[in-house]
Parts: structure tokens; C-alpha cells; sequence
């Protein structure tokens, strides 16, 4: 097994765990671009979060959403960027799900999510609406 994050979830690895729930891990980021930088894995080795089941992916986000407020809290931050590298392209470098949670402070100069994008759309949003919501229909 050579996933990093698979070996933190079955305690190959050490990590320093902050809290282990039935179907989650959560960590700190061993690289931390804040006080309090949390990763929340999934047990099931998948690269995207749309190839999580659905109970992994409830799981998930119980885990992230029970942590968010003691991590925030835990650090005094007055809140938090929570977010998901989703596939290569994105700059994901672990490919095993993982979501992070930052903790934030007035001032910390660090931009909203808005901040990470810089083009803007090439393609009308209605257009893009029946896009997707062809391919639900399709599913
Ligand atoms: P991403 O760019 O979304 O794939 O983020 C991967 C994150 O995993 C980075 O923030 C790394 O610092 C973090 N990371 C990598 N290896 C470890 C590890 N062994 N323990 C904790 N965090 C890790
Ligand atoms: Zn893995």
C-alpha cells in the first residue's frame, strides 16, 4: 500500500490524529498553511470525491462538518476556508480524497476561494445549467 494517507488511516504511518470516526480520519497537515490546518480523509482509497459512495461520502462530511467549529475554536480563529483539491488538474498531489480545513483571521492575507480563479467562464451559465443538468437526467 503506498498511499500516504491510506497507511495514516490504518496506522502505518503516524500522523497527529485529531480524531477517528467511523469511516474518517482527520489530521493535521504535516505542512500547514495555517494554525490548525486539518486534512479529513475517507477510509476508501479514491482519487475524487465523486467516486466516493454515498455513505463514504456522508461519513465525510460529518466528520468535516463536527470538526470545523472545535478546530476553528481550538486555535481562535474566527473562521475557516474548507475546501477539496478535486483530481491532478487542481493541484492535487495525494490521490485519496482529502478535505481540508483552515482556520482563518481577519487580516491573514489569504483570498476567498473567488481568489483562486483569474479567467472567468467562456461558455453562458444558462447554457452550462442545461449542460449539467442533462447529464443528472442521463445518470
Ligand atoms: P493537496 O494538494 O490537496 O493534494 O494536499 C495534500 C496535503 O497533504 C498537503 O497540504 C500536504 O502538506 C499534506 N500531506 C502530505 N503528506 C502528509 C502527511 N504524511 N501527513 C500530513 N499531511 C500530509
Ligand atoms: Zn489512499
Amino acid at each position: 500500500m503506498s498511499c500516504i494517507f491510506c497507511r495514516i488511516v490504518t496506522g502505518d504511518v503516524k500522523a497527529e490524529l485529531v480524531a477517528r470516526e467511523p469511516g474518517a480520519t482527520a489530521f493535521l497537515d504535516v505542512s500547514p498553511l495555517a494554525d490548525g490546518h486539518v486534512l479529513v480523509v475517507p477510509d476508501d482509497h479514491v482519487a475524487r470525491l465523486e467516486d466516493l459512495g454515498e455513505e463514504a461520502a456522508a461519513a465525510l462530511f460529518r466528520t468535516v462538518t463536527r470538526l470545523a467549529g472545535p478546530v476553528r475554536a481550538a486555535v481562535g480563529a474566527a473562521g475557516s476556508t474548507i475546501g477539496v483539491n478535486n483530481g491532478e488538474a487542481t493541484g492535487q498531489t495525494v490521490p485519496h480524497v482529502h478535505v481540508h480545513i483552515v482556520p482563518r483571521w481577519p487580516g491573514d492575507g489569504a483570498s476567498s476561494v473567488h481568489g483562486i480563479f483569474t479567467t472567468g467562464p467562456r461558455r453562458p451559465v444558462a447554457q452550462v445549467g442545461e449542460a449539467i443538468r442533462e447529464r443528472l437526467a442521463a445518470r
